[in-house]
């Protein structure tokens, strides 16, 4: 069995695993630099005396704006509970307060339900997962192996094509786990690490499997927005705990918005991006200083750190924000057994669509996902062809090594980033998106000629060529940029095919929802773009 990524979908998938299955987790990155191991505020599971799964419930299907498969739904909140004792137990140690766990608030929940490690929850689950993965018998992990393409025999995947310690092969497997998280690098400003470029989803595609409901990506309204500097997340949770949003001038950028601060994250980035283009404003503040200095400190030391790493003290002066891409609700499509629709290839995480999120994920859900999912694997039939796992063949990369051509790939990444966010970022518009689409299907069309990538696309399972490691660094580099533009133009397809607005999806020409569109998108390689209803696919 190999499972691809080593975030929190792709740990607990270890774990979950029988453990009498031979077991290879391939990741690209080496620096922890997963969007797990970067979440801040914190896990969903309704623990409270005044709290219930069925709140839960009803405030996770309100945020997913009619599309959330109420089957996905049941399963998180049923099991949250379940997944935050096997936590601890495992050694994880959230926040506590008189003995108890300590739970915010973040938007949309009705309820205090959100527990946290101060403001790096996501840290401090991923490096007890990643200790217990260490110690599981049969399992081998391979650490800067990025996986370029899914490897399918008939119908069913078979296996895979990795890059890996300056080697490009073939590898056999009983089944392929993906857990390769979201794709919010598409967009020039984000808060997902440079990993989160969309692999998996491509890959997917291209393997035959179905996608759901690409169009729907949530915008975080609070992205630190300085020039020069990354875009760090400013957690709800701050806002949870009183922080306040206000323009430049002083006003209130949500006051006309129903929950204000706490309203659900695309109607405050809206909000505030509609706020920032009438008053050509880079930002708007968001103030921390209500939290109050003791509890800013012990809270969210992360965020203070990073912050004063870039001059602004949040202790002393209000923090400048503006909206980022940040989580990818649509993905790969799976029931609730983690099952694509290719046997023998099953999705994780944030790269799958679990019915979980419909139009909007409400916050801290999506590393409850991962792990409540991983979980699945341990309870369903697991579709294994072969209990093997082995290296079949070894190729090189014919491909020159040159700096331009490193500069050509940075460009180019550039602008498919730079026209995703612009022209199908917080607000659409049918004209925008199909000069966008017009001007990636150049791109890509410029990708196929590229040598450094025509190269991977002749190779097939059979091929040997003298090994050139060299060449890996740019190799991958260019695979990110095809993956991007591909990437790209799911995303372009299914959200001009969708002509409403509804949650993390907004049209300006189309700004209203339909009652029709309660369906999902739904995109198939070889097949036409189509939808279904909620419902009939969980
Ligand atoms: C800044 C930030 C804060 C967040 N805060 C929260 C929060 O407080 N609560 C919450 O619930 N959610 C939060 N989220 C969202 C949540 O962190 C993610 O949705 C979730 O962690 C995704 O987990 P994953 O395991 O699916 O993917 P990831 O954690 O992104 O891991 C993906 C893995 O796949 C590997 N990979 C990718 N492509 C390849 C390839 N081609 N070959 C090999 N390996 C590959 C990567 O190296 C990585 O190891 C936050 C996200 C961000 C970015």
């Amino acid at each position: 069995m190999v499972v691809v990524g080593s975030g929190a979908a792709g740990l607990m998938a270890c774990l979950a695993l029988p453990v009498q299955l031979n077991v290879l987790l391939l990741t690209k990155d080496s620096r922890a630099r997963s969007a797990s191991r970067w979440a801040q505020g914190g896990i969903a599971a309704a623990l409270g005396p005044d709290d219930s799964t069925e709140a839960h419930f009803h405030d996770t299907l309100a945020a997913g704006a009619g599309l959330c498969e109420p089957r996905a739904v049941r399963l998180l909140v049923e099991q949250a509970p379940r997944c935050v004792e096997r936590l601890l137990s495992l050694g994880v140690r959230f926040d506590r307060q008189g003995g108890q766990l300590s739970r915010t608030i973040e938007a949309a929940h009705s309820q205090r339900r959100v527990l946290h490690a101060a403001d790096q929850t996501g840290r401090a689950i991923v490096e007890v997962l990643q200790a217990r993965v260490r110690e599981r018998p049969r399992l081998h992990q391979h650490n800067d192996a990025v996986v370029l393409q899914l490897w399918r025999d008939g119908r069913r995947c078979c296996g895979l094509q990795l890059m890996a310690a300056g080697v490009v092969g073939w590898l056999r497997a009983g089944a392929v786990v993906l857990a390769s998280g979201g794709g919010c690098r598409l967009f020039a400003q984000t808060t997902n690490p440079p990993l989160a470029s969309g692999d998996g989803v491509v890959m997917a595609y291209r393997a035959g499997a179905a996608l759901r409901d690409l169009e729907f990506v949530q915008f975080h309204p609070t992205a630190l927005m300085i020039p020069g500097a990354p875009h760090f997340l400013i957690s709800e949770a701050a806002r949870g705990e009183g922080a306040v949003l206000h323009n430049l001038d002083g006003s209130d950028p949500v006051a006309a918005v129903g929950g204000g601060n706490l309203a659900s994250r695309d109607e405050v980035s809206r909000a505030l991006a509609e706020h920032m283009v009438r008053r050509g404003d880079t930002h708007v503040w968001l103030d921390l200083r209500p939290i109050g200095q003791e509890r800013l400190l012990r809270q969210f030391p992360a965020i203070l750190e990073r912050c004063r790493a870039w001059g602004i003290d949040p202790l002393t002066m209000p923090v400048p924000v503006a909206p980022a891409a940040h989580y990818w609700m649509g993905g790969v499509q799976t029931d609730l057994q983690a099952h694509t629709t290719v046997p023998g290839l099953y999705a994780l995480g944030e790269v799958a669509s679990s019915g979980v999120h419909g139009a909007n994920r409400l916050a801290s859900n999506s590393l409850m996902e991962c792990l409540v999912c991983a979980h699945q694997l341990e309870q369903g039939d697991l579709d294994l062809d072969l209990p093997r796992t082995v290296p079949v063949h070894r190729l090189a990369a014919p491909v020159a090594v040159t700096s331009s051509s490193m500069v050509a790939a940075r460009d180019i990444s550039r602008r498919i980033r730079d026209l995703c966010w612009t022209m199908a970022g917080v607000n659409r518009r049918e004209d925008a998106m199909a000069m966008a689409q017009q001007q990636l299907q150049a791109l890509a069309h410029g990708l196929d000629h590229r040598p450094e990538l025509a190269w991977l696309k002749t190779s097939a399972p059979g091929d040997r060529h003298p090994v050139l490691p060299q060449a890996m660094g740019l190799l991958r580099r260019w695979v990110e940029v095809e993956h991007l533009c591909a990437l790209g133009l799911l995303l372009l397809e299914a959200a001009r095919f969708r002509r409403e607005s509804r949650g993390g999806h907004y049209r300006l020409d189309h700004p209203a929802q339909q009652p029709f569109w309660r369906r999902h998108s739904r995109q198939q390689q070889g097949r036409a773009i189509s939808s279904r209803p909620v419902g009939i696919e969980a």
